[in-house]
């Protein structure tokens, strides 16, 4: 086995020759370097040089005494060791020496073995509390390569963060990160995410927990936002591993712009691009849904198609571009009144569809009659009012997407030759 002090110098500083051959040849063998000096001055000088891990020094010496090159030493580095030797005779010296703070005495006639003994405990402390430097440096290193955005956390605070994830909240350091925010939930942003700050803090009081959770989830919704030092939302794939019991290591990876990629392909296929509200695409996804819910449990389910009454007038007399306007006017208003269970969709033209989830034709005549009094106090600046009409029905046993919309559209039609800007239904 290699002994802890195969790794570690030492200087070793006595005036009486002998005594200092004499224990310099057993300290040769078990340490790294031994460097020797007669003199407190030369052991200063020795020390600066050779920066040892151990320093053991008589105390009465000449030119410069032990006590006081301790003194010099310890300003230089606080954290050294240093053992003296010391005779009964000086024992005036020795609280002197206490108040130095060293590592350990060694009475003179000092004994080879306790010598050899002392030097070797505290070279373990030293091997070991350099492995602990290491290790952190290692640490660092791994954490900070590949630009991965990482942190240790117990979760109140971080103990070790990369060097972009500091960048990413624009501070210098770990404390100034910990001064910054009070728990380390806190760099969650407050927009909605797929791993909300709400979702998260509800239930996590503990890394434990956090962890646990995380861990349960599907990876697809991993997914959480981040402010940035710019204020800009960001999108982060979130791992997390236990690396103790208390300790987390959290890696994040950057998918802001694949989140946005998927945004706009979600637009693309499910919204409207004149109005901004859902498309026919996306109202037939969510009816065959719900046409297999209400069909499986008995609800009820109805549906309704509005259309803009003499809306061809609109475009002659005012253009395409006034029409357009009150397209995107009728549309967001009813995305704003309609129920968050119901859905409105463009249909095409100046054609919308509504579904009204879990409700019967009755009830789905008053919000009907409803929309079309909200429609009908809409202003356009200069088109001025419209109208529409709408035609109504309720699913039925046998109903196939295209028999209920059949039937809402004579349902509409029926409204249309009323005198228009009205409901009607048909069962
Ligand atoms: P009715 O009351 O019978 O529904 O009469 P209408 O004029 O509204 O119906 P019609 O089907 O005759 O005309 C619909 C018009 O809607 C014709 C078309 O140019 C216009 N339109 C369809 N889509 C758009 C659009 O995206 N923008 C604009 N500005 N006009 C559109
Ligand atoms: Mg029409
Ligand atoms: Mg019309």
């Amino acid at each position: 086995m290699i002994e802890a002090t195969n790794e570690i110098s030492i200087l070793y500083v006595e005036d009486e020759d002998d005594v200092r051959e004499g224990y310099s040849r057993a300290l040769t063998r078990i340490c790294k370097n031994l460097y020797t000096a007669s003199n407190g001055e030369d052991g200063l000088a020795l020390y600066k040089e050779r920066k040892p891990d151990i320093v053991i020094s008589d105390i009465r010496m000449p030119k410069m005494d032990g006590l006081e090159m301790a003194k010099e030493i310890k300003k230089l580095d606080s954290d050294i060791n240093i053992v003296f030797t010391t005779a009964h005779s000086e024992s005036s010296y020795l609280l002197e020496a206490i108040e130095l703070q060293v590592e350990g005495y060694l009475l003179k006639p000092v004994q080879k073995k306790s010598m050899i003994n002392l030097i070797k405990k505290l070279a373990r402390n030293i091997t070991l509390e350099k492995e602990n430097k290491e290790q952190k440096l290692v640490l660092q290193h791994i954490i900070d390569s590949e630009n991965s955005i990482s942190m240790i956390t117990n979760i109140k605070t971080v103990s070790f963060a990369s060097k972009s994830f500091l960048h990413l909240f624009g501070v210098l350091d770990v404390k100034e990160l910990n001064e910054k925010f009070t728990t380390t939930l806190d760099i969650l942003s407050d927009t909605e995410g797929k791993l909300n700050k709400s979702n998260i803090i509800d239930s996590m009081n503990n890394g434990e927990n956090l962890y646990s959770y995380i861990n349960s989830l599907e990876k697809t919704n991993r997914i959480i936002t981040i402010k940035d030092v710019n204020d800009k939302i960001k999108s982060f794939y979130l791992n997390i591993s236990k690396i103790s019991s208390m300790n987390f290591l959290i890696n994040l990876t950057d998918i802001t712009e694949i989140e946005k990629e998927r945004e706009e392909t979600y637009k693309k296929a499910y919204i409207d691009g004149l109005t901004g509200v859902y498309n026919r695409n996306k109202f037939e996804e969510v009816f065959e849904y719900e046409l297999k819910r209400s069909k499986r449990y008995k609800r009820p389910f109805s549906i309704a198609i509005l259309d803009i009454d003499n809306f061809k007038i609109f475009n002659d007399k005012y253009g395409h571009l006034v029409g357009d306007e009150v397209l995107i006017m009728l549309a967001q208003t009813m995305k704003n009144s309609i129920r968050e269970t119901d859905m409105f969709a463009r249909w095409g033209g100046e054609e919308f569809t509504i579904l009204f989830n879990n409700t019967t034709l009755e009830n789905a005549m008053v919000s009907a009659n409803n929309f079309k009094n909200i429609i009908e106090n809409l202003e356009h600046k200069t088109a001025g009012k419209i109208t529409a009409s709408f035609g109504l029905t309720q699913l039925k046993e046998n109903d196939t997407m295209r028999t209920i919309f059949k039937r809402a559209d004579d349902a509409l039609y029926k409204a249309k030759n009323s005198g228009r800007n009205c409901v009607k239904s048909e069962m």
